[in-house]
Protein backbone atom coordinates (compact mmCIF):
# COMPACT_ATOMS: atom_id res chain seq x y z
CA UNK A 1 0.00 0.00 0.00
CA UNK A 2 0.84 3.56 -0.81
CA UNK A 3 2.49 4.84 2.49
CA UNK A 4 1.28 8.28 1.83
CA UNK A 5 -2.89 7.18 1.91
CA UNK A 6 -3.86 7.58 5.48
CA UNK A 7 -6.74 5.63 7.43
CA UNK A 8 -9.04 8.53 6.02
CA UNK A 9 -8.68 7.96 2.83
CA UNK A 10 -10.76 6.01 0.27
CA UNK A 11 -11.18 2.11 0.34
CA UNK A 12 -12.20 0.15 -2.80
CA UNK A 13 -15.05 -1.14 -1.56
CA UNK A 14 -16.84 0.41 -4.11
CA UNK A 15 -15.70 2.48 -6.92
CA UNK A 16 -14.65 5.94 -6.02
CA UNK A 17 -17.02 8.23 -7.21
CA UNK A 18 -14.50 11.42 -9.17
CA UNK A 19 -15.71 14.38 -9.13
CA UNK A 20 -15.30 15.02 -12.80
CA UNK A 21 -13.99 12.84 -15.28
CA UNK A 22 -14.09 12.90 -19.72
CA UNK A 23 -16.21 10.63 -21.00
CA UNK A 24 -15.47 9.60 -24.70
CA UNK A 25 -17.32 6.87 -26.83
CA UNK A 26 -16.43 4.75 -30.00
CA UNK A 27 -17.29 7.46 -32.02
CA UNK A 28 -14.63 9.93 -30.16
CA UNK A 29 -11.77 7.52 -29.92
CA UNK A 30 -12.43 6.41 -33.83
CA UNK A 31 -12.08 10.39 -34.84
CA UNK A 32 -9.09 10.60 -32.90
CA UNK A 33 -8.15 7.35 -34.50
CA UNK A 34 -8.72 9.07 -38.15
CA UNK A 35 -6.40 11.79 -37.77
CA UNK A 36 -3.30 9.52 -36.77
CA UNK A 37 -4.14 6.78 -39.29
CA UNK A 38 -3.97 10.38 -41.84
CA UNK A 39 -0.97 10.75 -39.98
CA UNK A 40 -1.39 14.88 -40.19
CA UNK A 41 -1.43 15.46 -36.80
CA UNK A 42 -1.04 19.33 -36.60
CA UNK A 43 -2.67 22.25 -36.98
CA UNK A 44 -4.84 21.47 -40.63
CA UNK A 45 -7.61 20.76 -42.37
CA UNK A 46 -9.58 18.77 -39.25
CA UNK A 47 -8.86 22.82 -37.26
CA UNK A 48 -10.24 24.13 -40.37
CA UNK A 49 -13.80 22.49 -40.08
CA UNK A 50 -13.99 22.94 -36.53
CA UNK A 51 -13.65 26.15 -36.05
CA UNK A 52 -16.05 26.27 -39.04
CA UNK A 53 -18.60 24.17 -36.96
CA UNK A 54 -18.56 26.16 -33.92
CA UNK A 55 -18.79 29.25 -36.89
CA UNK A 56 -21.86 28.00 -37.69
CA UNK A 57 -23.35 27.24 -34.01
CA UNK A 58 -22.55 30.79 -32.65
CA UNK A 59 -23.40 32.42 -36.21
CA UNK A 60 -19.45 34.38 -35.39
CA UNK A 61 -15.74 34.14 -36.77
CA UNK A 62 -14.24 31.43 -34.16
CA UNK A 63 -10.63 30.68 -33.79
CA UNK A 64 -9.72 27.28 -31.83
CA UNK A 65 -6.53 27.48 -29.64
CA UNK A 66 -4.48 25.16 -27.00
CA UNK A 67 -6.67 25.88 -24.27
CA UNK A 68 -9.31 28.43 -22.45
CA UNK A 69 -6.29 30.56 -21.16
CA UNK A 70 -4.64 31.02 -24.31
CA UNK A 71 -7.95 31.93 -25.39
CA UNK A 72 -8.17 34.77 -22.89
CA UNK A 73 -4.57 35.77 -22.89
CA UNK A 74 -4.93 36.18 -26.86
CA UNK A 75 -8.24 38.30 -26.71
CA UNK A 76 -6.67 40.44 -23.96
CA UNK A 77 -3.63 41.04 -26.03
CA UNK A 78 -5.61 41.86 -28.96
CA UNK A 79 -8.07 44.44 -27.30
CA UNK A 80 -4.45 46.03 -26.87
CA UNK A 81 -4.51 45.36 -23.17
CA UNK A 82 -0.67 45.24 -21.26
CA UNK A 83 1.42 47.01 -18.72
CA UNK A 84 0.13 50.02 -16.67
CA UNK A 85 -3.91 48.48 -17.95
CA UNK A 86 -6.05 46.91 -15.31
CA UNK A 87 -8.83 44.54 -16.02
CA UNK A 88 -12.04 43.36 -13.79
CA UNK A 89 -12.39 39.86 -12.83
CA UNK A 90 -14.68 38.28 -10.15
CA UNK A 91 -11.53 36.74 -7.49
CA UNK A 92 -13.48 33.31 -7.25
CA UNK A 93 -12.37 31.81 -10.57
CA UNK A 94 -9.85 29.75 -11.89
CA UNK A 95 -6.13 31.40 -11.34
CA UNK A 96 -6.33 31.07 -15.35
CA UNK A 97 -8.65 34.15 -15.43
CA UNK A 98 -5.72 35.74 -13.41
CA UNK A 99 -2.79 34.19 -15.20
CA UNK A 100 -4.50 35.52 -18.56
CA UNK A 101 -4.71 39.08 -17.35
CA UNK A 102 -0.90 39.65 -16.08
CA UNK A 103 -0.12 37.39 -18.98
CA UNK A 104 -0.28 41.22 -20.85
CA UNK A 105 1.60 43.21 -18.00
CA UNK A 106 -1.85 44.00 -16.40
CA UNK A 107 -3.16 43.92 -13.48
CA UNK A 108 -5.98 41.54 -12.29
CA UNK A 109 -8.50 43.76 -9.90
CA UNK A 110 -10.10 40.64 -7.65
CA UNK A 111 -14.03 41.37 -7.60
CA UNK A 112 -16.76 40.65 -5.37
CA UNK A 113 -19.41 38.47 -6.45
CA UNK A 114 -23.07 38.32 -5.86
CA UNK A 115 -24.96 35.91 -3.36
CA UNK A 116 -26.91 34.15 -5.27
CA UNK A 117 -25.10 33.54 -8.52
CA UNK A 118 -21.24 33.90 -7.60
CA UNK A 119 -20.84 35.68 -10.86
CA UNK A 120 -19.25 39.42 -10.73
CA UNK A 121 -21.07 41.85 -8.48
CA UNK A 122 -20.97 45.35 -10.31
CA UNK A 123 -21.53 47.85 -7.80
CA UNK A 124 -18.16 46.01 -5.92
CA UNK A 125 -16.67 47.00 -10.02
CA UNK A 126 -17.88 49.88 -9.96
CA UNK A 127 -15.68 50.78 -6.87
CA UNK A 128 -12.10 49.28 -8.21
CA UNK A 129 -12.50 51.53 -10.73
CA UNK A 130 -9.63 53.72 -11.75
CA UNK A 131 -8.14 55.53 -15.04
CA UNK A 132 -6.57 52.13 -15.45
CA UNK A 133 -9.57 50.14 -16.38
CA UNK A 134 -9.63 49.08 -19.56
CA UNK A 135 -11.59 45.70 -19.30
CA UNK A 136 -13.94 43.58 -17.39
CA UNK A 137 -13.46 39.66 -17.57
CA UNK A 138 -16.97 38.04 -16.62
CA UNK A 139 -16.90 34.26 -15.51
CA UNK A 140 -19.49 32.25 -15.99
CA UNK A 141 -19.42 30.23 -12.87
CA UNK A 142 -20.67 27.05 -13.24
CA UNK A 143 -22.41 27.65 -16.29
CA UNK A 144 -24.69 30.39 -15.68
CA UNK A 145 -24.10 34.14 -16.64
CA UNK A 146 -25.45 36.66 -13.75
CA UNK A 147 -26.49 39.38 -15.09
CA UNK A 148 -25.02 39.81 -18.28
CA UNK A 149 -27.16 42.12 -18.90
CA UNK A 150 -26.11 44.74 -16.37
CA UNK A 151 -22.58 43.54 -16.69
CA UNK A 152 -22.46 45.09 -20.42
CA UNK A 153 -24.09 48.03 -19.06
CA UNK A 154 -21.69 48.61 -16.96
CA UNK A 155 -18.84 48.06 -19.47
CA UNK A 156 -20.59 50.58 -22.15
CA UNK A 157 -20.57 53.56 -19.39
CA UNK A 158 -17.13 53.05 -18.65
CA UNK A 159 -15.92 52.43 -22.04
CA UNK A 160 -14.32 48.89 -21.41
CA UNK A 161 -13.69 45.87 -23.32
CA UNK A 162 -16.26 42.73 -22.15
CA UNK A 163 -13.84 38.99 -22.67
CA UNK A 164 -16.38 36.62 -21.46
CA UNK A 165 -14.53 34.39 -19.55
CA UNK A 166 -17.05 31.29 -20.99
CA UNK A 167 -14.77 28.07 -20.13
CA UNK A 168 -18.27 26.74 -17.69
CA UNK A 169 -20.77 27.23 -20.28
CA UNK A 170 -20.41 25.62 -23.48
CA UNK A 171 -23.95 25.37 -24.51
CA UNK A 172 -25.80 27.58 -21.99
CA UNK A 173 -28.45 30.11 -23.24
CA UNK A 174 -28.90 33.38 -21.88
CA UNK A 175 -32.27 34.88 -23.05
CA UNK A 176 -32.91 32.97 -26.07
CA UNK A 177 -29.45 33.39 -27.45
CA UNK A 178 -26.30 31.02 -27.34
CA UNK A 179 -23.60 32.20 -24.56
CA UNK A 180 -20.95 33.20 -27.46
CA UNK A 181 -23.45 34.52 -30.22
CA UNK A 182 -23.55 37.98 -28.56
CA UNK A 183 -21.54 40.55 -27.06
CA UNK A 184 -18.38 41.32 -27.25
CA UNK A 185 -15.35 38.41 -27.24
CA UNK A 186 -16.28 34.91 -25.76
CA UNK A 187 -13.44 32.28 -24.55
CA UNK A 188 -14.72 28.72 -24.13
CA UNK A 189 -12.34 25.78 -22.59
CA UNK A 190 -12.11 22.13 -24.03
CA UNK A 191 -10.08 21.14 -20.99
CA UNK A 192 -10.95 17.56 -20.64
CA UNK A 193 -13.67 17.88 -17.68
CA UNK A 194 -15.58 20.87 -19.64
CA UNK A 195 -19.35 20.76 -20.88
CA UNK A 196 -17.29 19.37 -24.24
CA UNK A 197 -13.26 18.38 -24.70
CA UNK A 198 -10.77 18.39 -27.54
CA UNK A 199 -8.40 17.34 -24.95
CA UNK A 200 -7.11 20.31 -24.01
CA UNK A 201 -8.47 22.89 -26.46
CA UNK A 202 -10.27 26.15 -26.36
CA UNK A 203 -11.47 28.50 -28.50
CA UNK A 204 -12.51 32.76 -29.34
CA UNK A 205 -15.38 34.17 -30.71
CA UNK A 206 -16.20 37.47 -31.58
CA UNK A 207 -18.15 39.76 -34.45
CA UNK A 208 -14.90 42.35 -34.16
CA UNK A 209 -12.64 41.61 -36.96
CA UNK A 210 -10.02 42.89 -35.83
CA UNK A 211 -10.06 41.03 -32.79
CA UNK A 212 -10.86 37.83 -34.98
CA UNK A 213 -7.66 38.68 -37.57
CA UNK A 214 -5.21 39.41 -34.88
CA UNK A 215 -5.72 36.34 -32.94
CA UNK A 216 -5.58 34.01 -35.90
CA UNK A 217 -2.00 35.08 -36.45
CA UNK A 218 -0.77 35.89 -32.72
CA UNK A 219 -1.66 32.35 -32.14
CA UNK A 220 1.10 31.04 -34.42
CA UNK A 221 3.18 33.28 -33.42
CA UNK A 222 2.03 36.44 -34.88
CA UNK A 223 3.16 34.84 -38.87
CA UNK A 224 0.62 36.71 -40.79
CA UNK A 225 -1.75 34.82 -42.38
CA UNK A 226 -0.27 31.05 -41.62
CA UNK A 227 -3.70 30.02 -40.60
CA UNK A 228 -4.65 29.70 -44.26
CA UNK A 229 -1.55 27.82 -45.52
CA UNK A 230 -1.82 25.50 -42.63
CA UNK A 231 -5.49 24.87 -43.92
CA UNK A 232 -4.43 24.06 -47.29
CA UNK A 233 -1.79 21.82 -45.73
CA UNK A 234 0.92 24.20 -46.72
CA UNK A 235 3.86 25.97 -44.81
CA UNK A 236 4.81 30.03 -44.54
CA UNK A 237 8.46 30.38 -45.79
CA UNK A 238 8.33 33.91 -46.60
CA UNK A 239 6.39 35.39 -43.98
CA UNK A 240 5.56 38.74 -42.27
CA UNK A 241 5.39 39.00 -38.13
CA UNK A 242 4.10 42.10 -37.09
CA UNK A 243 3.19 41.27 -33.20
CA UNK A 244 4.16 39.08 -30.95
CA UNK A 245 2.67 35.83 -30.59
CA UNK A 246 2.70 32.73 -29.34
CA UNK A 247 2.46 28.86 -30.00
CA UNK A 248 -1.14 28.44 -29.14
CA UNK A 249 -2.79 26.81 -32.09
CA UNK A 250 -5.09 24.34 -32.16
CA UNK A 251 -4.01 20.25 -33.19
CA UNK A 252 -5.79 17.98 -36.09
CA UNK A 253 -5.69 15.23 -32.82
CA UNK A 254 -7.92 17.77 -30.75
CA UNK A 255 -10.30 19.30 -33.04
CA UNK A 256 -11.16 15.92 -34.32
CA UNK A 257 -12.22 14.82 -30.79
CA UNK A 258 -13.72 18.64 -30.35
CA UNK A 259 -15.31 17.84 -33.86
CA UNK A 260 -17.14 14.56 -32.25
CA UNK A 261 -18.11 16.01 -28.90
CA UNK A 262 -19.77 19.07 -30.54
CA UNK A 263 -21.73 16.61 -32.41
CA UNK A 264 -23.35 15.22 -29.23
CA UNK A 265 -24.00 18.38 -27.41
CA UNK A 266 -27.20 17.85 -26.91
CA UNK A 267 -26.91 14.25 -25.50
CA UNK A 268 -23.75 15.56 -23.11
CA UNK A 269 -26.03 18.86 -22.04
CA UNK A 270 -29.02 17.03 -21.42
CA UNK A 271 -27.44 14.46 -19.05
CA UNK A 272 -25.49 16.84 -17.23
CA UNK A 273 -29.01 19.05 -16.85
CA UNK A 274 -30.58 15.82 -15.72
CA UNK A 275 -27.91 15.50 -12.85
CA UNK A 276 -28.26 19.01 -11.96
CA UNK A 277 -31.68 19.06 -11.57
CA UNK A 278 -32.15 15.86 -9.60
CA UNK A 279 -29.48 17.52 -6.89
CA UNK A 280 -31.47 20.55 -6.61
CA UNK A 281 -34.48 18.42 -5.99
CA UNK A 282 -32.95 16.48 -2.49
CA UNK A 283 -31.37 19.82 -1.55
CA UNK A 284 -34.30 22.35 -2.05
CA UNK A 285 -35.79 20.63 1.20
CA UNK A 286 -32.31 20.95 3.26
CA UNK A 287 -32.29 24.17 5.06
CA UNK A 288 -28.52 24.30 5.31
CA UNK A 289 -27.51 23.77 2.06
CA UNK A 290 -27.93 26.14 -0.63
CA UNK A 291 -27.83 25.94 -4.12
CA UNK A 292 -27.18 27.98 -6.91
CA UNK A 293 -30.86 28.55 -8.34
CA UNK A 294 -29.93 27.73 -11.84
CA UNK A 295 -33.07 27.29 -14.86
CA UNK A 296 -31.34 24.12 -16.39
CA UNK A 297 -33.39 24.59 -19.25
CA UNK A 298 -30.95 27.02 -19.78
CA UNK A 299 -27.79 26.47 -18.15
CA UNK A 300 -25.28 23.84 -19.13
CA UNK A 301 -23.36 23.34 -15.65
CA UNK A 302 -20.13 22.02 -15.57
CA UNK A 303 -19.73 21.75 -12.22
CA UNK A 304 -22.58 21.59 -9.26
CA UNK A 305 -21.38 23.80 -6.02
CA UNK A 306 -23.68 23.93 -3.07
CA UNK A 307 -22.97 25.94 0.31
CA UNK A 308 -23.11 24.52 3.34
CA UNK A 309 -24.25 27.16 5.51
CA UNK A 310 -22.49 27.77 8.96
CA UNK A 311 -20.16 24.52 7.92
CA UNK A 312 -16.03 25.29 10.02
CA UNK A 313 -15.18 21.74 9.23
CA UNK A 314 -15.10 21.32 5.31
CA UNK A 315 -12.02 19.50 5.39
CA UNK A 316 -12.80 17.22 7.55
CA UNK A 317 -16.31 16.24 5.32
CA UNK A 318 -14.33 16.10 2.49
CA UNK A 319 -12.20 13.52 4.22
CA UNK A 320 -14.90 11.60 5.36
CA UNK A 321 -16.47 11.62 2.24
CA UNK A 322 -13.85 10.64 0.58
CA UNK A 323 -14.01 7.30 2.93
CA UNK A 324 -17.03 6.84 1.83
CA UNK A 325 -15.47 6.96 -1.75
CA UNK A 326 -16.91 10.48 -2.84
CA UNK A 327 -14.33 12.76 -4.30
CA UNK A 328 -15.85 16.78 -3.69
CA UNK A 329 -13.68 19.98 -4.86
CA UNK A 330 -13.81 23.25 -3.97
CA UNK A 331 -14.39 26.27 -7.02
CA UNK A 332 -12.10 28.10 -6.33
CA UNK A 333 -9.62 29.30 -3.96
CA UNK A 334 -10.12 33.02 -3.81
CA UNK A 335 -7.34 34.42 -6.20
CA UNK A 336 -7.24 37.56 -3.73
CA UNK A 337 -5.53 34.74 -1.13
CA UNK A 338 -2.65 33.70 -3.77
CA UNK A 339 0.23 35.80 -3.18
CA UNK A 340 0.78 36.64 -6.83
CA UNK A 341 -1.97 38.47 -6.39
CA UNK A 342 -2.56 39.69 -2.88
CA UNK A 343 -2.98 42.80 -2.45
CA UNK A 344 -3.15 44.14 1.06
CA UNK A 345 -4.30 47.88 0.42
CA UNK A 346 -7.72 46.58 -1.60
CA UNK A 347 -11.04 46.60 0.07
CA UNK A 348 -12.03 43.45 1.46
CA UNK A 349 -14.33 41.09 -0.30
CA UNK A 350 -16.94 40.34 1.71
CA UNK A 351 -19.44 37.94 -0.27
CA UNK A 352 -16.36 35.74 -1.85
CA UNK A 353 -14.34 35.23 1.68
CA UNK A 354 -18.21 33.86 3.16
CA UNK A 355 -18.89 32.24 0.24
CA UNK A 356 -15.69 30.44 -0.28
CA UNK A 357 -15.71 28.73 3.47
CA UNK A 358 -18.48 27.13 3.48
CA UNK A 359 -18.06 26.13 -1.12
CA UNK A 360 -18.18 22.58 -1.64
CA UNK A 361 -18.25 20.91 -5.22
CA UNK A 362 -20.20 17.25 -5.56
CA UNK A 363 -19.39 15.47 -8.45
CA UNK A 364 -20.96 15.86 -11.86
CA UNK A 365 -20.22 13.57 -14.95
CA UNK A 366 -21.51 11.49 -17.50
CA UNK A 367 -20.87 8.53 -15.98
CA UNK A 368 -22.50 9.30 -12.82
CA UNK A 369 -26.61 7.86 -12.96
CA UNK A 370 -29.39 8.95 -9.89
CA UNK A 371 -28.46 6.11 -8.05
CA UNK A 372 -24.88 7.37 -7.27
CA UNK A 373 -26.47 11.52 -6.80
CA UNK A 374 -28.61 9.83 -4.36
CA UNK A 375 -25.80 7.88 -2.59
CA UNK A 376 -23.97 11.22 -2.89
CA UNK A 377 -26.30 13.71 -1.14
CA UNK A 378 -27.16 10.63 1.83
CA UNK A 379 -23.70 10.53 2.46
CA UNK A 380 -23.46 14.28 2.64
CA UNK A 381 -26.41 14.38 4.79
CA UNK A 382 -25.37 12.19 7.32
CA UNK A 383 -22.31 13.91 7.89
CA UNK A 384 -23.28 17.27 7.64
CA UNK A 385 -25.58 17.55 10.62
CA UNK A 386 -28.34 20.12 10.10
C1 LIG B 1 -10.95 25.74 -17.27
C2 LIG B 1 -11.02 27.20 -17.02
C3 LIG B 1 -10.23 28.15 -17.71
C4 LIG B 1 -9.09 27.81 -18.62
O1 LIG B 1 -9.27 26.83 -19.50
P1 LIG B 1 -8.06 25.84 -19.84
O2 LIG B 1 -8.54 25.20 -21.09
O3 LIG B 1 -7.91 24.91 -18.69
O4 LIG B 1 -6.85 26.67 -20.06
C5 LIG B 1 -10.45 29.49 -17.48
N1 LIG B 1 -11.36 29.90 -16.60
C6 LIG B 1 -12.12 29.04 -15.90
C7 LIG B 1 -13.11 29.57 -14.94
C8 LIG B 1 -11.95 27.67 -16.07
O5 LIG B 1 -12.67 26.82 -15.33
Amino acid sequence: MDPTHSSLEHHPMRELIRLSKSTLDQTDKSAVASVLDNEYLGMGNEVNLFEKKLANYFGRPVVCVSNGTAALHLALQACGIGPGDEVLVQSLTYVASFQAISATGAIPIPCDILQDTYTIDCRDAENRLTTRTKAIMPVHYSGGVGNLDEIYNFAMLHNLRVIEDAAHAFGTTYGNKKVGSFGDISCFSFDGIKNITSGEGGCLVSEDEEIVDCVRNSRLLGVVNDTVSRYNSKRSWDFEVEQQGWRYHMSNIMAALGKSQFQRLDEISLKRQELAIYYDKIFKSIPNVAIINHDYTKVVPHIYPIRLKGITNRETLRKRLLTKGIETGVHYKPNHHLKYYHNSSSTPLHVTDCVYKELLSLPLHLDLDFNDISYITDSLLEEFVY
